[in-house]
């Protein structure tokens, strides 16, 4: 059994559909491939919380590790202290744990190899690998060329070993100011692949580190620190996403040009009478998903602007959004099997998202009744003070999610929008001298209607036909159903309605200058004056709630007090995008 086996599990990923990445490595375990092991790692940066798409990198991680009897590291690739900080370590793991799934012994950092990488750039400008290189970025890029010119060699290529040695001591030592110097590999300034023309593999930044304070003012290069935390953890197969396609020559040049013994020796095998095998990198396509964005940068923008209220914010692609929204571990795991993995690029609609929510929220959210916009009723027939206790099933389909109660009396409200004076053609719902049924209770006729000064509907008088509580009125037929709630035994609570962020499919494409001209001014509506049947608030029977013919909603885990209730709308009923 691993750590994940469980959510494996759960998502039902026994019968999980084969990709290229899942037959790769039942291919790798018959051929006997890196000693029949599978140990594969989600390697983020904390510089920004976790969004769907990574959820699609977690899930295959940690599933193809789980179906394989294998494991899967967490590792926190932190070589970039400026961006970085604790906070988004920690919402990193809880997200990562919320959505089911837990990694293979301790948290990794690539920081706590900071000494073992310095070692191994030694080890690399001994073998004449690399050198200390002392033009400024701004030279470098210059000498860099271009996918159509090659590069030019640094003035410092043929600096001696004895010297780049000195120099990179003098480096860690803090002797030189930000910039002054790069450790950089002697591969090809020539190479068609830039990855290739010489890389950086160390600069200088006189900056403190969220793990290791002020140990450390030279820091590694991504390229250079990924492969090589990939050997030292033992890692097998190497998944990543295809804008790094082109790293792969550099991760294959660095960890084949070390010493596989003195790469063994301080890896998580040593000892374990494995064979000793270097990893493999692989890429898939990253998920995209339309109308929404996904670059890191640009979420955090809108975070630090206000543009929204927070990572966590509802509408956000973020899974802290997802989960605030009302998202379901079992429904994002799901829609990540659904999308498949690939190597082509595509983007996925909304739509598939909401799907899996809905898919999940229908079969286990309990019904209620809540009443987003009220239009008060008085039944006529019903005498003030009697109530009426209504027990109503809290699922259709299911029997076991059990009963409840539903207090019926003199005073309720219905939506206005289910009342129409001059009812345009077709209209099922309540009009004057029409008849409706309230959901789980009577079929009842609209008498009177009662307006304001200004001539504004105030309220509607009706009177209810009592021999229809579960039974068809008799020698006529009533089409519409509509819910309903005690006036008296409501509870006033606060709805927050939902729709996309942005007006265009592609909010992040080249067409677009700034993202924020394509916001949705309507994406957030804040309704304050909702009433709730009360089962809701009193016996919070569930996290979420199917409110019948409004949606799926979530109490909001962080505004909503016992005083006032704050619903979150997660997904309406039918598919709205498809417009
Ligand atoms: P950055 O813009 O900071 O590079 P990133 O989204 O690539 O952002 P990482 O923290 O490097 O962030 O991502 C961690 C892992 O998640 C990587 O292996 C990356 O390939 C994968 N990943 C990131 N975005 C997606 C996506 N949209 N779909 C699938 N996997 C993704
Ligand atoms: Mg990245």
């Amino acid at each position: 059994m691993t750590d994940s086996d469980n959510a494996a599990k759960e998502s039902g990923s026994a019968a999980a559909p084969s990709n290229f990445i899942r037959n790769m490595i039942t291919q790798d375990l018959a051929d006997g491939k890196h000693g029949g092991r599978v140990h594969t790692r989600f390697p983020p940066e904390p510089n920004g919380y976790l969004h769907i798409g990574h959820a699609k990198s977690i899930c295959l991680n940690f599933s193809v590790a789980a179906e394989n009897n294998g494991y899967c590291n967490l590792r926190f690739d932190d070589t970039n202290p400026a961006k970085e900080s604790q906070e988004y370590v920690d919402a990193i793991k809880d997200n990562i744990r919320w959505l089911g799934f837990d990694w293979h012994g301790e948290v990794r950092y690539s920081s706590a190899y900071f000494q073992l990488l310095y070692d191994f750039a030694v080890q690399l400008i001994n073998k004449d690998l690399a050198y200390v290189c002392s033009l400024s970025p701004e030279q470098a890029r210059e000498y860099r060329g271009t996918l159509t010119e090659p590069g030019k060699n640094s003035p410092d290529r043929d600096r001696s070993k004895d010297e780049s040695l000195d120099l990179l001591a003098r480096m860690k030592a803090g002797e030189f100011p930000d910039g002054a110097y790069s450790l950089r590999a002697r591969i090809d300034m020539a190479s068609p692949n830039i990855n290739m023309r010489d890389p950086v593999l160390y600069r200088i930044r006189h900056i403190a580190h969220h793990q290791t304070g002020s140990d450390w003012c030279i820091y590694p290069t991504y390229d250079y620190t990924h492969c090589i935390s990939d050997a030292i953890e033992g890692i097998t197969h190497s998944l990543c996403t295809l804008e790094f396609e082109d790293h792969r020559p550099l991760y294959d040049w660095i960890l084949h040009n070390l010493d596989l013994e003195s790469l063994q020796e301080v890896s998580d095998l040593a000892g374990s009478g494995y064979d000793y095998v270097l990893p493999e990198q692989t890429e898939f396509a990253k998920l995209k998903l339309n109308y929404t964005m996904m670059g890191k940068r640009n979420l955090k923008e809108m975070v630090d602007a206000g543009t929204v209220d927070g990572w966590d914010d509802p509408r956000m692609p973020t899974l802290a959004g997802l989960r605030r929204r009302g998202f379901t571990p079992a429904a994002i795991r799901n829609f990540c099997e659904s999308v498949g993995v690939s190597r082509s690029e595509s983007v996925v609609d909304m739509s598939m998202l909401e799907h899996a929510i809905r898919d999940d929220l229908d079969k286990h959210a309990p019904r209620a009744m809540c009443v987003l916009n009220p239009l008060k009723i008085v039944i006529s027939n019903v005498e003030e003070g009697q109530v009426q206790h209504l027990n109503m099933a809290n699922h259709p389909k299911d029997e076991a999610m059990g009963r409840r109660d539903v207090p019926f009396a003199r005073e309720i409200y219905i939506d206005r929008a289910d009342f129409e004076e001059e009812p345009p053609a077709g209209f099922k719902r309540l009009v004057p001298g029409g008849e409706v049924r309230l959901r789980g209770s009577y079929v009842i006729r609209c008498d009177s209607v009662e307006k304001d000064a200004d001539g504004n509907i105030e309220r509607l008088v009706c009177s209810a036909d009592l021999e229809t509580l579960g039974k068809r009125p008799e020698g006529r037929k009533v089409k519409g159903v509509i819910h309903w709630v005690s006036a008296e035994h409501g509870v006033p609570v606060t709805v927050r309605l939902y729709d996309r962020l942005f007006n265009v499919e592609n909010p992040e494409s080249k067409d677009i200058e700034d993202y924020r001209t394509v916001l949705n001014p309507d994406s957030l509506q804040v309704t304050e004056s909702a009433i709730v049947e009360p089962s809701v608030v009193s016996d919070r029977r569930s996290d979420s709630y199917q409110f019948e013919r409004e949606g799926y909603f979530c109490l909001d885990p962080v505004d909503s007090s016992s005083e006032k209730p704050v619903f979150n709308r997660t997904i309406t009923l039918r598919d709205s995008w498809s417009s």
